[in-house]
């Protein structure tokens, strides 16, 4: 690779980018063996089943298309570049990308990566391979995209460090469940993606020659739990990590704790310069509920400078219900039925639920159904029917049901009363952090109401439930205090 220096120094504005050759060749959006990883059965020689078919879902339209098998065009960029670059040429940089990519497949819940245990004690070298390849992915992409690549922009078949306009940042990867319904927490570890590519572009250049000349840019690229950001003349925002640069074996790699949508502003926040807010305004134009739900809930709780204010936070709920987002849907049943931000609407609790249930299987809106038949609201009180709510949506790991349905059992409402099962239904929610569910647990280890008692156990429940603002744990705890 280093001999080709001096002919592969600059980018080459006709035929293969890297190299002036033929345009012979697609390079990958993902590397096959990824590609592959998403095709389990067929590993194993087995036929695909219908189920079992990687799907390509766009954040955009919130549509999910299969894709067929791994060999897919979706899976491949047009053809931009030669036969030589895409295969022996870049085989060093396919390998060292490669390494990355399957620990990041194999360690979904890893915080910390030795690149001596990944790459090998060269691993220097092959970070570098690594920018390498990712350069030829993105050089693939923007020109993909219409612009053409920016001037300074590396060739990968010459790159190095200090030539180099390009950073790159690895970091959790946020779980996707927010976006869709149908996106499950679980589905986030098998999921290859890339975000949008986010630019600023030179206006003279558009208005005088009609060309979209990127000024800086930033990308990512998302492997299971992991995502690799990509910062072009910019600097790159250090709550999603720090300089993937080799500087040292191990790589700490930050969960910044953001959902999906945030960690798109994060990325772009320094490309528009817009505060949150402004970007979530802005955001509202494209059509999706989303954006609404977001400000909804911030000005449900009152953050981000923004008066609390639960009428306007409804009304925003509405809209994004409306259109099509579920959470909105189940937040706005749940106003209705407290009559919070909204008059208090039994019915209207129950269509939104109703929707939510049919249109997008949301587990949790049984949750809502459940507890109008507890309580009798709107319906006559049905316990079979509520116990039968709580555990669709408690089996589906919804922490508000799996507290109820133990409620149901410790108490004996409409079931015998079986303590060993309220506890181990408080223990769930409770590990999810429902702090009800944690005073709850707390109450029966300390009073060994469930045969065992355990002061040390209660203290640590009622420590985390107390710190979320719990009143009788807060009680417990200094009660707790007072006789230890
Ligand atoms: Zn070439």
């Amino acid at each position: 690779m280093m001999n080709n220096n001096i002919f592969f120094a600059t980018i080459h504005k006709n035929g293969c980018w890297m190299c002036g050759g033929e345009l012979t060749s697609r390079e990958h959006k993902y590397k096959q063996t990824e590609a592959r990883w998403l095709y389990p059965q067929k590993d194993k020689g087995q036929p695909y089943k219908n189920n079992e078919r990687a799907f390509y879902f766009s954040f955009d339209t919130g549509e999910a298309d299969p894709i067929p098998g791994p060999k897919s065009d979706l899976f491949k960029y047009p053809s931009l570049i030669c036969q030589a670059c895409n295969n022996a040429r870049s085989q060093a940089m396919d390998m060292a990308y490669d390494k990355f990519s399957v620990w990041c497949r194999n360690n979904p819940d890893a915080l910390c990566i030795d690149l001596i245990n990944v790459c090998g004690i060269d691993y220097i070298k092959e970070i570098q391979y690594f920018y390498a390849y990712i350069l030829k992915v993105l050089g693939c992409e923007i020109l993909s995209s219409g612009a053409p690549l920016p001037e300074s922009f590396p060739n990968p078949l010459s790159f190095t460090f200090d030539s180099s306009h390009v950073f790159i940042s690895i970091c959790k990867a946020a779980d996707i469940s927010i976006i869709h319904p149908n996106l499950t927490k679980e589905m986030t570890r098998c999921l290859l993606g890339k975000g949008r590519l986010f630019t600023n572009i030179s206006e003279s250049d558009l208005a005088q020659l009609g060309i979209k000349s990127i000024i800086d840019f930033v990308w990512y690229r998302q492997i299971g739990n992991f995502q690799i950001n990509i910062w072009y003349n910019i600097a790159p925002n250090p709550l999603l990590g720090i300089h993937f640069n080799g500087s040292s074996n191990i790589y700490n790699i930050l969960d910044p704790g953001l959902d999906f949508y945030d960690i798109d502003y994060a990325m772009c926040s320094s490309i528009y310069k817009t505060t949150y807010i402004e970007w979530l305004q802005q955001k509202v134009g494209d059509g999706h509920g989303f954006p609404f739900y977001k400000l909804g809930k911030r000005i449900f709780s009152g953050t981000d400078d923004l008066d609390k204010n639960p009428e306007i936070a409804a009304h925003l709920y509405k809209i994004a219900a409306e259109r099509g987002y579920v959470r909105a849907q189940y937040d706005l049943a749940w106003m209705h039925i407290n009559g919070i931000g909204v008059e208090q609407n039994y019915d209207e609790a129950m269509k939104w639920c109703k929707e939510a249930i049919e249109v997008w299987h949301y587990p949790a809106a049984h949750y809502l159904i459940g507890f109008m038949y507890e309580n009798g609201l709107g319906v006559t009180k049905d316990y079979d029917e509520a116990l039968r709510r709580y555990q669709i949506a408690a089996s589906s790991g919804f922490s508000p049901a799996q507290f109820s349905l133990g409620c149901m059992h410790l108490n004996a409402i409409g079931v015998e009363k079986n303590i060993m099962k309220a506890l181990h239904l408080f223990e769930l929610s409770a590990s999810q952090g429902h702090p009800n569910a944690q005073n709850n647990l707390a109450c029966m280890y300390a009073s060994g109401k469930a045969g065992i008692q355990d002061y040390e156990k209660a203290r640590y429940w009622w420590e985390l439930s107390a710190n979320q603002g719990h009143n009788s744990a807060q009680q417990n705890l200094q009660l707790l205090e007072r006789i230890n």
